[in-house]
């Protein structure tokens, strides 16, 4: 039997080399086809965005049309047809997670690249029916707290609690749930070192407390999904280490929106980032 096609992952800045044959169905005079991505799992409004690597040889320049595609339907949302690619030097195009102002769900999606050459002759990147090739997971959202840790008090424990907390080692990296907005930074007696974030693409606003030190990033300032945004500490009102994080709908924080219970989101996070 015959193995399912490798991909290939690059770091950023493709070698060439470390592309990986086309495997899709093509005429044998077909140009030659090898494609790679630059990651298997991307996150919204992230430092690095997914990217589809490619290069195609033939004699001329070819017409490319680059399909992305939804793993869990199967559609096509999205296509690329760049102007007729230069033979034998690689390309590339980007997806933000965005099509037509929309931010797409969480999720599967794959590339699938389609060249034909001057003569009519074509090559794919995939079979049809090939998930796995270029395939990547894209995510909205990023779990803020980056090492160990164990969950305490949820949303409307007692005294009112507008939260979910997350106990870790004081001084564990915190990091952007979600790209944003820097709405606020303070401190406050309860709150201890606070941050918070208008989400990019949503109306909810991400709410981080207790943090060791005032966070470095400033009100104003644009910051990325996973982005660092301090340490877990314990200012203000607080016995032990942790984060207590609140989301709130829109319009926002103390701007007419409500705290809601961010205990099914942290954990949703927290399975897969
Ligand atoms: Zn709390």
């Amino acid at each position: 039997m015959a193995a399912l096609a490798a991909s290939a992952v690059l770091p950023s800045g493709a070698a060439a080399e470390d592309l990986v044959r086309a495997s899709g169905p093509g005429d044998p005079e077909g140009p030659r086809v090898e494609t790679a991505t630059n990651a298997r799992k991307v996150y919204y409004r992230a430092e690095e965005s997914i990217k589809l690597y490619y290069r195609v040889t033939d004699p001329k320049p070819v017409e490319v049309k680059i399909d992305l595609i939804n793993d869990s339907s199967g559609r096509v949302i999205e296509t690329w047809r760049p102007p007729p690619v230069e033979s034998d030097e690689v390309q590339r195009v980007r997806w933000r997670g965005v099509i037509d102002g929309d931010l797409r769900r969480d999720g599967r999606y794959r590339f699938r690249l389609t060249a034909e050459d001057s003569q009519g002759f074509t090559s794919s990147s995939a079979a049809e029916g090939d998930r796995d090739r270029d395939a990547f997971r894209f995510y909205r959202n990023y779990f803020p707290v980056r090492g160990r840790h164990t969950y305490g008090d949820g949303f409307g424990a007692g005294r009112g609690h507008r939260g979910q907390d997350v106990f870790a080692d004081c001084g564990t990296d915190l990091q952007a749930a979600r790209g944003g907005t820097v709405q606020t930074r303070a401190y406050h007696s309860a709150a201890g070192y606070y941050l918070v974030i208008d989400g990019k693409k949503t109306k909810v606003d991400y709410v981080y407390m207790h943090l060791r030190r005032p966070s470095p990033r400033r009100e104003g300032e644009r910051v990325r999904t996973g982005q660092r945004l301090g340490n877990v500490g314990q200012s203000g009102n607080a016995s032990g280490c942790h984060l207590h994080f609140e989301l709130w709908s829109g319009p926002g924080w103390y701007e007419g929106g409500d705290a809601f219970d961010a205990t099914p989101s942290l954990k949703y996070w927290d399975s897969y980032s």
